[in-house]
């Protein structure tokens, strides 16, 4: 066997570099930058690992940040408007938030340790079809650059022309953490969400805040506030939007203290939700298989992207220590399998971008005044296919609420 060659070492290539090593596979990762590049490079983005995505870490022997105070034991949820709901719930499984440049270089650095092939340096498309010549197999995880556009998008599951929040993400100094429970999710009808929780860092945990605004928002303007040009502007401006829409988060400002950490600890975009095919033929009858946000490119509000490509790694992995041949039928059978997971989740991440709809109200009020379905609105991020199922339609958001006892909003039932 010549072996799997896998492009970008993010979490998606990473876990399956790491995947395959554990099974004795030859596996070449392609990355752009070294272990030290990546750590001392720009804020990424800011991401919580679920309880699915953490279990593959413990069995890969990259669970480095699992010490309990180290993990977000459950969430703290607030809806802010004319019809404010407040509830807080538990993860069955505890989640990770650690910082992604800490991340990634550690488990590059794990995947060399362990005797690892890394190639350094960016790999473009013509690249691609040159390194298949060299590999069984060649797996696209690069993230949402340039390679991406080798795959084709699907239409009927990128439902958006154009991205749906303007964010911004980045660590603060003089601002507590959302509460003892970890992960702050702040929903406030016409701006966005603002995501407030601690990171695991190089110096120790820090305080997030991720940004997430409707286009034409007070959230989003900050997205277009360059820190370099002005800091005390753009601090002030966080200052403004935590004091006038989330205030609970505000009384945990220190103003002597309140600032961005580091000018490198800041990140600002938009993403255009995007599920693009899986496989694609090269040269000679070879393959490439996209995994990660290169195959399934989501806004961060649901959480969602890294643990999918997470999963779409995991997918891919199985799927290879069964196979003799990396052929045709193979890239079907593995697009199948990576489908089947990533439609509902894609659809799930879509739709909360859209004002929700009267059942999710009902639902999340549900949560207000029951600690179990509050529960259960906290394990639908690690179950996403789950949350899905129960919120895509009103009568499948009812059958799953009278699971809990639930029997309807009591000013709808008078009003019926
Ligand atoms: C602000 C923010 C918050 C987020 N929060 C969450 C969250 O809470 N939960 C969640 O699940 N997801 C979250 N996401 C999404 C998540 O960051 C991505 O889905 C995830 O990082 C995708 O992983 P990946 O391995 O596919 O790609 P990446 O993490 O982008 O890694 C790709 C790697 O490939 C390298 N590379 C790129 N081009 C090349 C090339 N040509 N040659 C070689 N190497 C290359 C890159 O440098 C990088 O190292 C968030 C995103 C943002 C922006």
């Amino acid at each position: 066997m010549n072996g799997i060659g896998i492009i970008g070492a993010g979490i998606a290539g990473l876990q399956l570099a790491l995947f395959l090593q554990q099974h004795d596979l030859p596996v070449t990762l392609y990355a752009d930058r070294t272990a030290d590049a990546i750590m001392a490079g720009r804020l990424p983005n800011t991401v919580g690992r679920f309880g699915h995505t953490r279990l593959r870490e413990q069995a890969l022997g990259v669970d480095h940040w699992g010490a309990p105070d180290q993990l977000a034991q459950g969430f703290h949820v607030r809806v802010g408007g004319e019809m404010p709901i407040a509830f807080d719930g538990r993860f069955q499984v505890p989640a990770s938030t650690v910082d992604m440049r800490l991340y990634a270089g550690t488990l590059l650095q794990d995947f060399e340790t362990r005797g690892g092939d890394v190639v350094i340096g960016a790999v473009d498309a013509v690249d691609v079809a040159r390194l298949a010549n060299h590999h069984d197999l060649m797996v696209v995880a690069s993230g949402r650059g340039p390679l991406a556009d080798m795959f084709p998008r699907i239409p009927e599951h990128t439902p958006f022309t154009s991205p749906q929040r303007m964010i911004t993400a980045g660590y603060f100094h003089g601002l507590a953490g959302p509460g003892p429970l970890g992960a702050g999710i702040n929903l406030v009808p016409g701006q966005g969400e603002i995501f407030h929780s601690r990171f695991q860092t190089f110096g120790g945990p820090v305080t997030n805040l991720l940004i997430e605004g409707v286009p034409g928002s007070e959230f989003a303007a900050l997205r277009f506030m360059r820190y370099e040009d002005d800091p005390q502007r753009f601090e002030d401006y966080v200052l403004y939007l935590l004091r006038t829409y989330v205030p609970h988060a505000y009384a945990g400002v220190n103003r002597a203290e309140f600032g961005l950490t580091r000018p490198l600890d800041l990140v600002q975009g938009a993403i255009l939700p995007t599920v693009r095919r899986p496989m694609i033929e090269l040269d000679a009858g070879k393959f490439a298989i996209a995994i990660g946000d290169v195959f399934t490119q989501l806004d961060p509000v649901a959480g969602q992207g890294a643990n999918t490509a997470s999963v779409s790694a995991a997918i891919l992995g199985e799927a290879i220590l069964d196979e003799v041949a990396f052929d045709a039928t193979f890239c079907r059978r593995v697009e199948q399998r990576l489908m089947a997971y990533a439609e509902p989740v894609s659809a799930w991440a879509a739709a909360i971008l859209l004002p929700p709809p009267p059942h999710v109200i009902e639902f999340m009020v549900a949560a207000s005044v029951n600690p179990a379905i509050a529960d259960a609105f906290g394990e639908g991020f690690n179950r996403p296919v789950r949350m899905w199922n129960t919120l895509m339609t009103p009568q499948r958001t009812a059958a799953f609420l009278r699971r809990y006892g639930w029997t309807g909003m009591p000013t709808l039932a008078l009003a019926a």
